[in-house]
């Protein structure tokens, strides 16, 4: 084998490849972490996570991403910030990675590069990102003091943060496809609870209005087929995310929302390839999934690599 410059490359510094870069750090695995933005993933800009064990009284996404990134320093994993991974390569028993004019190679792989938000796909959605439509509360939300703002979505993500809102906006609703939410029964509880937010449901955006800022919301009721106009100076859309498998594509399967298909090894067909967290498929996306999932994903890099080793080994004897 060609001289391979890391044991383990993690491609994803959320709370997946972070959990990962810990344990293959602490095993002993020469480790590097490839993230594209700052680590931490979309865990990093949640405001309160209330369910990640050990921290009763809630913990914020960013407190927690950094704990777990120096975490994975102290015992030795390396961090690298690239624009994003293009081209992933199996040959000759190891893998290189390009992203942008650089190569990487590694014995062993694993992919945590999550899922990004879902947009709406209506008219001025793109045009707007940045003067009123938003994907992000925590990064965004200080911005609608005393504005009345809509979020899109049922989901855990949209209820959670339409609650985080209203810590700014005057009023805040949430428009829904169905009439029944997704989301957690003590997060819609808490939601139709509040004095501030309104739910709107059965309703879809058909068009987002305003030059330059939002200014309104055209509406359209899914069942009545009635329209309306909603005077909003914000849209904070959380319709789900997809995942990034873009570079993966005809190397590892993907299911039909394009989730990377592993085993319970975190393992996927091309040997020495893992997949953890969002971007896997699964029934359950969470920071303690996510972790999970890194955990066990790196203790089966480590075994891989262990195995090609002795191999190698072998080959001299
Ligand atoms: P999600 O659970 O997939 O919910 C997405 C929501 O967006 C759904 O209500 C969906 O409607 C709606 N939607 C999808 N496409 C739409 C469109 N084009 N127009 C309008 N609405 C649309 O996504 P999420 O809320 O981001 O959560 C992702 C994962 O993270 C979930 O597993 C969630 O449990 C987890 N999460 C957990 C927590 C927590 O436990 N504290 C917090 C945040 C996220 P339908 O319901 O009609 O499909």
């Amino acid at each position: 084998m060609k001289e391979v410059e890391y044991g383990l490359i993690i491609i994803g510094a959320g709370p997946a490849g972070l959990t990962a870069a810990v344990y293959a750090g602490r095993g002993g695995l020469n480790t590097l972490v490839l993230e594209r933005m700052s680590a931490g993933g979309h865990a990093a800009v949640t405001d309160a996570i209330e369910n990640y064990p050990g921290f009763p009284e809630g913990i914020s996404g960013a407190e927690l991403a950094e704990s777990m990134e120096k975490q994975a320093k102290k015992f030795g994993a390396s961090f690298k910030t690239i624009m994003q991974v293009t081209e992933l390569e199996h040959a000759g028993g190891f893998f290189k990675i390009r992203a942008g004019d650089e190569t990487f190679t590694a014995k062993s792989v694993i992919v945590a590069t999550g899922a990004d938000p879902t947009k709406l796909g209506v008219p001025r959605e793109d045009e707007l990102t940045g003067r009123g439509v938003s994907y992000c509360a925590v990064c965004d939300g200080a911005f609608f003091k005393g504005a009345e703002v809509a979020v899109v979505g049922g989901g855990n993500s949209a209820v959670e943060e339409a609650i985080y809102l209203t810590r700014y906006a005057k009023k805040v609703y949430v428009i829904h496809r169905r009439d029944r939410f997704r989301a957690d029964k003590i997060l819609t509880d808490r939601m139709f609870s509040h004095p501030a937010i309104e739910a709107i449901t059965e309703n879809i955006v058909e068009e987002i209005i305003g030059e330059n800022s939002v200014s309104a919301v055209r509406l359209k009721n899914v069942r009545t087929k009635e329209a309306g106009t909603l005077k909003i100076e914000g849209i904070f859309v959380y319709a789900g995310y997809h995942p990034n498998t873009e570079f993966l594509k005809g190397i590892v399967e993907l299911d039909k929302s394009g989730c990377v298909v592993t085993d319970a090894e975190m393992a996927t067909g091309v040997p020495g390839l893992f997949a953890a967290g969002d971007v896997r498929a699964k029934g359950l996306r969470q920071v303690i999934t996510a972790a999970g999932d890194g955990a066990t994903a790196a203790y089966w890099a480590g075994k891989h690599i262990e195995k090609i080793e002795d191999r190698q080994y072998g080959e001299f004897k």
